[in-house]
Protein backbone atom coordinates (compact mmCIF):
# COMPACT_ATOMS: atom_id res chain seq x y z
CA UNK A 1 0.00 0.00 0.00
CA UNK A 2 1.40 3.53 -0.82
CA UNK A 3 1.35 6.60 1.32
CA UNK A 4 -1.94 7.77 -1.34
CA UNK A 5 -3.67 5.12 -0.99
CA UNK A 6 -3.23 4.95 2.69
CA UNK A 7 -4.05 8.58 3.29
CA UNK A 8 -7.42 7.49 0.95
CA UNK A 9 -8.14 4.56 3.45
CA UNK A 10 -8.17 6.78 6.47
CA UNK A 11 -9.84 9.77 4.69
CA UNK A 12 -11.97 8.68 2.36
CA UNK A 13 -12.96 11.11 -0.31
CA UNK A 14 -16.46 12.74 0.76
CA UNK A 15 -16.59 11.41 3.64
CA UNK A 16 -15.78 12.82 7.04
CA UNK A 17 -12.09 11.11 8.55
CA UNK A 18 -12.87 7.78 10.16
CA UNK A 19 -10.43 8.47 13.37
CA UNK A 20 -8.08 6.28 13.71
CA UNK A 21 -8.97 3.34 15.99
CA UNK A 22 -12.47 3.68 15.93
CA UNK A 23 -13.46 2.05 12.21
CA UNK A 24 -16.85 3.11 10.92
CA UNK A 25 -18.01 -0.22 9.04
CA UNK A 26 -20.17 1.38 7.28
CA UNK A 27 -18.16 3.61 5.30
CA UNK A 28 -17.91 2.14 2.16
CA UNK A 29 -14.94 -0.22 0.49
CA UNK A 30 -12.42 1.54 2.14
CA UNK A 31 -12.83 -0.24 5.71
CA UNK A 32 -13.90 -3.86 3.92
CA UNK A 33 -11.04 -5.63 5.40
CA UNK A 34 -10.12 -3.87 8.17
CA UNK A 35 -12.39 -5.20 10.34
CA UNK A 36 -11.71 -9.20 10.21
CA UNK A 37 -7.77 -9.09 11.13
CA UNK A 38 -9.08 -7.31 14.82
CA UNK A 39 -11.48 -10.23 15.77
CA UNK A 40 -8.69 -12.94 14.55
CA UNK A 41 -7.85 -13.95 18.25
CA UNK A 42 -11.98 -13.54 19.32
CA UNK A 43 -13.52 -17.41 19.89
CA UNK A 44 -15.87 -16.23 22.78
CA UNK A 45 -18.71 -13.64 21.19
CA UNK A 46 -20.98 -11.95 23.89
CA UNK A 47 -24.39 -10.14 22.49
CA UNK A 48 -26.66 -7.66 24.34
CA UNK A 49 -30.22 -8.45 23.69
CA UNK A 50 -32.51 -5.00 23.17
CA UNK A 51 -31.55 -2.99 20.55
CA UNK A 52 -28.78 -4.91 19.30
CA UNK A 53 -30.23 -8.26 18.22
CA UNK A 54 -33.47 -6.53 16.86
CA UNK A 55 -33.04 -3.04 15.62
CA UNK A 56 -34.70 -0.52 17.30
CA UNK A 57 -37.45 0.35 14.80
CA UNK A 58 -39.02 -2.97 16.36
CA UNK A 59 -39.92 -0.77 19.33
CA UNK A 60 -39.91 -3.55 21.74
CA UNK A 61 -38.27 -1.58 24.73
CA UNK A 62 -40.96 1.02 24.31
CA UNK A 63 -43.83 -1.45 25.77
CA UNK A 64 -41.16 -2.26 28.50
CA UNK A 65 -40.77 1.57 29.29
CA UNK A 66 -44.42 1.57 29.08
CA UNK A 67 -44.75 -1.91 32.03
CA UNK A 68 -41.98 -0.68 34.39
CA UNK A 69 -43.67 2.80 34.91
CA UNK A 70 -47.06 0.91 35.70
CA UNK A 71 -45.09 -1.50 37.68
CA UNK A 72 -42.79 2.07 39.51
CA UNK A 73 -46.60 3.55 39.96
CA UNK A 74 -47.98 0.83 41.26
CA UNK A 75 -45.16 -0.12 43.60
CA UNK A 76 -44.29 3.00 45.21
CA UNK A 77 -48.07 4.63 44.71
CA UNK A 78 -46.53 7.70 43.11
CA UNK A 79 -48.22 9.46 39.82
CA UNK A 80 -46.97 8.73 36.11
CA UNK A 81 -44.89 11.90 35.96
CA UNK A 82 -43.03 11.20 39.52
CA UNK A 83 -42.44 7.23 38.04
CA UNK A 84 -40.99 8.80 34.69
CA UNK A 85 -38.87 11.34 36.65
CA UNK A 86 -37.55 8.53 39.21
CA UNK A 87 -36.39 5.77 36.58
CA UNK A 88 -34.75 8.84 34.90
CA UNK A 89 -32.94 9.14 37.76
CA UNK A 90 -32.76 5.60 38.68
CA UNK A 91 -31.38 4.57 34.80
CA UNK A 92 -28.74 7.24 35.68
CA UNK A 93 -27.56 6.14 38.75
CA UNK A 94 -28.31 2.63 39.22
CA UNK A 95 -28.17 1.93 35.00
CA UNK A 96 -31.59 0.12 35.37
CA UNK A 97 -35.17 0.99 37.19
CA UNK A 98 -34.64 -2.13 38.44
CA UNK A 99 -30.97 -2.03 40.37
CA UNK A 100 -32.79 2.01 41.70
CA UNK A 101 -35.80 0.03 42.80
CA UNK A 102 -33.63 -2.64 44.61
CA UNK A 103 -31.32 -0.24 46.82
CA UNK A 104 -33.65 2.51 47.80
CA UNK A 105 -36.98 0.67 48.27
CA UNK A 106 -35.62 -3.12 48.72
CA UNK A 107 -37.96 -3.96 45.62
CA UNK A 108 -38.56 -8.01 45.27
CA UNK A 109 -36.88 -8.66 41.42
CA UNK A 110 -38.66 -11.59 40.44
CA UNK A 111 -42.29 -10.50 40.39
CA UNK A 112 -40.96 -6.98 38.60
CA UNK A 113 -38.82 -9.11 35.98
CA UNK A 114 -41.90 -11.18 34.98
CA UNK A 115 -44.36 -8.09 35.08
CA UNK A 116 -42.32 -5.78 32.57
CA UNK A 117 -41.18 -8.32 30.36
CA UNK A 118 -45.06 -9.22 29.63
CA UNK A 119 -44.69 -7.43 25.95
CA UNK A 120 -46.40 -8.07 22.69
CA UNK A 121 -44.06 -9.68 20.32
CA UNK A 122 -46.30 -10.61 17.26
CA UNK A 123 -44.75 -7.77 15.10
CA UNK A 124 -41.13 -9.28 15.73
CA UNK A 125 -39.94 -10.67 12.32
CA UNK A 126 -37.16 -13.53 11.86
CA UNK A 127 -33.84 -12.37 10.78
CA UNK A 128 -32.22 -15.54 8.16
CA UNK A 129 -29.37 -13.56 7.50
CA UNK A 130 -28.64 -12.67 10.90
CA UNK A 131 -28.95 -15.87 12.27
CA UNK A 132 -26.68 -17.29 9.20
CA UNK A 133 -23.62 -14.91 10.37
CA UNK A 134 -23.78 -15.46 13.74
CA UNK A 135 -23.54 -19.28 13.41
CA UNK A 136 -20.43 -18.50 10.93
CA UNK A 137 -19.00 -17.35 14.26
CA UNK A 138 -16.21 -19.72 15.60
CA UNK A 139 -16.40 -20.62 19.09
CA UNK A 140 -18.67 -19.87 22.32
CA UNK A 141 -21.95 -17.69 21.77
CA UNK A 142 -23.43 -15.86 24.52
CA UNK A 143 -26.43 -13.43 24.98
CA UNK A 144 -26.10 -10.86 28.20
CA UNK A 145 -28.82 -9.01 28.92
CA UNK A 146 -30.25 -6.51 31.92
CA UNK A 147 -33.64 -8.42 31.18
CA UNK A 148 -34.20 -11.75 32.40
CA UNK A 149 -33.35 -14.59 30.62
CA UNK A 150 -36.82 -16.45 30.09
CA UNK A 151 -37.57 -12.67 27.73
CA UNK A 152 -34.50 -12.67 26.12
CA UNK A 153 -35.51 -16.50 25.17
CA UNK A 154 -39.24 -15.37 23.65
CA UNK A 155 -36.91 -12.42 21.78
CA UNK A 156 -34.71 -14.79 20.34
CA UNK A 157 -37.25 -17.41 19.29
CA UNK A 158 -39.26 -14.07 17.59
CA UNK A 159 -36.32 -13.08 15.29
CA UNK A 160 -35.40 -16.97 14.60
CA UNK A 161 -32.12 -17.13 16.78
CA UNK A 162 -33.25 -19.65 19.25
CA UNK A 163 -30.68 -22.49 19.37
CA UNK A 164 -27.71 -20.11 18.23
CA UNK A 165 -26.36 -19.36 21.48
CA UNK A 166 -24.65 -21.89 23.69
CA UNK A 167 -25.85 -20.24 26.58
CA UNK A 168 -28.47 -16.75 27.57
CA UNK A 169 -28.22 -15.02 30.84
CA UNK A 170 -29.90 -12.30 32.52
CA UNK A 171 -29.81 -9.88 34.95
CA UNK A 172 -30.62 -12.31 37.04
CA UNK A 173 -27.63 -14.43 36.92
CA UNK A 174 -25.58 -11.20 38.29
CA UNK A 175 -27.49 -11.20 41.48
CA UNK A 176 -29.75 -8.41 39.82
CA UNK A 177 -26.70 -6.50 39.50
CA UNK A 178 -26.95 -4.59 36.12
CA UNK A 179 -24.72 -3.75 33.51
CA UNK A 180 -22.61 -1.29 33.07
CA UNK A 181 -21.78 -2.44 36.71
CA UNK A 182 -18.20 -4.06 36.06
CA UNK A 183 -19.06 -6.12 38.83
CA UNK A 184 -21.88 -7.96 37.06
CA UNK A 185 -19.77 -8.50 33.72
CA UNK A 186 -17.62 -10.28 36.26
CA UNK A 187 -20.26 -12.43 37.65
CA UNK A 188 -21.36 -13.33 34.21
CA UNK A 189 -18.43 -14.04 32.87
CA UNK A 190 -16.97 -16.17 35.68
CA UNK A 191 -20.47 -17.98 35.51
CA UNK A 192 -19.75 -18.71 31.81
CA UNK A 193 -15.95 -18.97 31.65
CA UNK A 194 -15.36 -16.06 29.10
CA UNK A 195 -11.63 -15.57 28.88
CA UNK A 196 -11.97 -11.49 28.24
CA UNK A 197 -9.06 -11.69 26.49
CA UNK A 198 -9.96 -13.80 23.61
CA UNK A 199 -14.12 -11.86 23.76
CA UNK A 200 -15.91 -9.40 21.82
CA UNK A 201 -18.69 -7.35 23.13
CA UNK A 202 -21.72 -6.10 20.79
CA UNK A 203 -24.18 -3.86 22.90
CA UNK A 204 -26.35 -0.66 21.78
CA UNK A 205 -25.74 1.34 25.28
CA UNK A 206 -22.41 2.97 24.85
CA UNK A 207 -22.14 2.39 28.86
CA UNK A 208 -22.07 -1.10 28.81
CA UNK A 209 -19.11 -1.51 26.61
CA UNK A 210 -16.74 0.16 28.94
CA UNK A 211 -16.04 -2.52 31.33
CA UNK A 212 -15.92 -5.22 29.05
CA UNK A 213 -12.80 -2.56 27.45
CA UNK A 214 -11.16 -2.33 30.60
CA UNK A 215 -11.66 -6.09 30.49
CA UNK A 216 -9.62 -6.41 27.44
CA UNK A 217 -12.51 -7.14 25.13
CA UNK A 218 -13.27 -6.09 21.80
CA UNK A 219 -16.13 -3.62 21.70
CA UNK A 220 -18.71 -3.05 19.28
CA UNK A 221 -20.93 -0.30 19.00
CA UNK A 222 -24.62 -1.38 17.68
CA UNK A 223 -26.71 1.67 17.15
CA UNK A 224 -28.21 4.01 14.46
CA UNK A 225 -25.32 6.87 15.72
CA UNK A 226 -22.09 6.40 16.33
CA UNK A 227 -21.09 7.55 20.03
CA UNK A 228 -17.21 8.54 20.31
CA UNK A 229 -15.51 7.43 23.00
CA UNK A 230 -12.08 5.67 23.63
CA UNK A 231 -14.06 2.36 24.84
CA UNK A 232 -15.27 1.66 21.80
CA UNK A 233 -13.41 0.46 19.17
CA UNK A 234 -16.12 -0.47 16.16
CA UNK A 235 -19.49 1.51 15.46
CA UNK A 236 -22.23 -0.56 12.93
CA UNK A 237 -25.76 0.50 12.84
CA UNK A 238 -26.58 -2.97 11.00
CA UNK A 239 -25.50 -5.90 12.75
CA UNK A 240 -25.52 -8.77 10.16
CA UNK A 241 -23.53 -6.43 7.65
CA UNK A 242 -20.94 -5.84 10.40
CA UNK A 243 -20.96 -10.11 10.90
CA UNK A 244 -20.71 -10.15 7.32
CA UNK A 245 -17.34 -8.48 7.00
CA UNK A 246 -16.45 -11.00 9.93
CA UNK A 247 -17.31 -14.22 8.11
MG1 LIG B 1 -29.59 -3.08 24.68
Amino acid sequence: MNAFSLFRLVYPPGGAAIKPGIENCDAGPYTRGMVRPAFSHVTQWVFDLDNTLYPPHMRLFDQIEVLMTQYVMQALGVERAEADRLRSQYWRDYGTTLAGLMAEHDLDPDPYLVAVHEVDMSHMEPDAQLAAYIRTLPGRRIVYTNGSAPYAERVLAARGLSGLFDAVYGVEHAGYRPKPERAAFEAIFARDGIDTAQAAMFEDDPRNLAAPHQMGMRTVHVAPEPHDADHIHHHTDDLTAFLSRLA
